[in-house]
């Protein structure tokens, strides 16, 4: 198999086919510390996309309670198993240097291997196919928190604190990750499956697909579905005609897709970045998703060690214990936790921007305001300023200006009761 460049690995790996990379690629930063799981998104997608028969079990957006659920149920867990497998057998650690950070290796080098780098495969990477039963319950253990120690009056005997809670749970926002290397590309014989040049959307064409269900077996992620009225495989769309700007309502101009949009925590923030022709990111240093996941490395991708360079990052839970938060993130997660516990005043003005108009965001400026706030966090000082951030459309135009203080308009007297 040919040789290509993941920058989330800081290396070369194997992957089905040669190199080669969209102009734009379709990317999101999910805050998981937000997340009420609430699951209008799920709900959003199911009604925009999933209503038809032999899609019942289709929940392209899931939002899922780590750490026991999963949609199927135990995806993540039975990858790792697969990968642990491998590592054993071929006698090789799954570990990061992170002595080796560089600008295309910004959480350093992963020596482990990858689902498409296990020894001794007969297929283009380790999977699984989930049996029927896995797919029964989307929000399987909803709320399930680990073990509760409390004492015999029911009161907790270790108490809750940062910057690792004892007992907890965090939801887990999933769609297809759009992935740089998308495995279940790689794994499809009828080729029917491919990542439009445009905006890096990775689609599968219904009247190539056979229903092999390969995809559905290697995609790590377990983000490619079967349809029996059909007997062909379907996935999340990423929304494309919104994306494209051809939407109704979208002015002409690129859109949030409709799980983004629908947003009520206002977690979820959806652009195009431009990918250079060594699939780098092109500098766009006014761009929010590239200034927080390049700049400030505040979002990370999930379980980054598949190999599939996903495109969907997310910020991690202050709360969960560290070790399971750097298997599924990798090795920036204290970084990134403590950029986001007591941000830079451009990080918080930036922040703002999530879930404030549907229109993607392309560029954002800064208007600087007065300090209105000096505390410490974590025991350092910190200032917060009421600065203002405004966000540009594809079309260049002002999409939204807001500051960080949300400004208080209070009710004139006259209309105390009314609505
Ligand atoms: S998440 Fe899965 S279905 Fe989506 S592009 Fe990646 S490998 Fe394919
Ligand atoms: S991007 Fe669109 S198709 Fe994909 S999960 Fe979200 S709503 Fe569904
Ligand atoms: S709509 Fe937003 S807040 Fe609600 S579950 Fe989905 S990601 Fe979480």
């Amino acid at each position: 198999m040919p040789d290509v460049y993941n920058w989330h690995l800081g290396r070369p790996m194997t992957y089905a086919y040669e190199e080669a990379h969209p102009q734009k690629q379709f990317v999101a930063i999910f805050n998981i510390n937000r997340c009420i799981g609430c699951q209008t998104c799920t709900g959003a997608c199911k009604a925009t996309w999933t209503f038809s028969p032999g899609q019942e079990h289709m929940w392209w957006n899931n939002v899922e309670t780590k750490p026991y659920g999963g949609y199927p149920q135990h995806w993540d867990i039975k990858t790792l198993k697969l990968l642990d497998e491998a590592h054993q057998a071929a006698g090789v650690k799954a570990e990061w240097d992170t002595s080796q950070k560089r600008d295309d290796a910004p959480y350093g080098v992963y020596n482990g291997l990858t689902i498409s780098e296990a020894p001794g495969l007969n297929e283009q990477a380790l999977g699984y196919l989930p049996a029927d039963n896995e797919w029964r319950a989307p929000n399987f253990y909803e709320d399930t928190s680990t073990r509760y120690d409390g004492d015999k009056l029911g009161i907790h005997t270790q108490g809750a604190s940062l910057p690792e809670h004892q007992t907890w749970f965090f939801y887990l926002q999933r769609i297809c990750n759009h992935c740089t290397y998308p495995a279940c590309a790689a794994a499809c014989p009828r080729q029917a499956i491919y990542k439009r040049p445009e905006d890096g959307i990775v689609l599968i064409d219904q009247s190539r697909c056979r229903g092999y269900r390969k995809c559905v077996e290697q995609c790590p992620y377990k983000k490619s579905m079967y349809r029996s009225t059909t007997m062909t495989s379907e996935k999340c769309v990423g929304c494309y005609p919104r994306v494209e700007g051809t939407d109704p309502i979208s002015d002409g101009v690129p859109m949030e897709t409709r799980c983004m949009a629908v947003c009520p925590g206002k977690i979820r923030l959806n652009g195009l970045v431009d990918i250079a022709a060594d699939g780098s990111w092109a500098e766009m240093r006014q761009h929010p998703l590239y200034y927080m996941i390049k700049v400030e490395q505040v979002a990370l991708p999930l379980y980054p060690q598949f190999g599939t360079e996903p495109n969907i990052y997310y910020i991690p839970p202050r709360w969960a214990p560290r070790a399971y938060l750097h298997q599924m993130f990798g090795p920036g997660v204290d970084q990134a936790i403590a950029r986001y516990t007591a941000p830079s005043r451009e990080l918080l003005a930036v922040m703002q921007l999530f879930r404030t108009t549907q229109k993607m965001i392309f560029r954002y400026e800064i208007e600087e305001g007065p300090l209105v706030l000096e505390t410490e966090v974590n025991g350092q000082p910190w200032q917060m300023y009421n600065d203002t951030v405004i966000g540009f459309d594809g079309a260049g135009r002002e999409a939204v200006r807001l500051t960080v203080v949300e400004p208080l308009h209070e009710r004139p007297a006259e209309r105390l009761n009314s609505i």
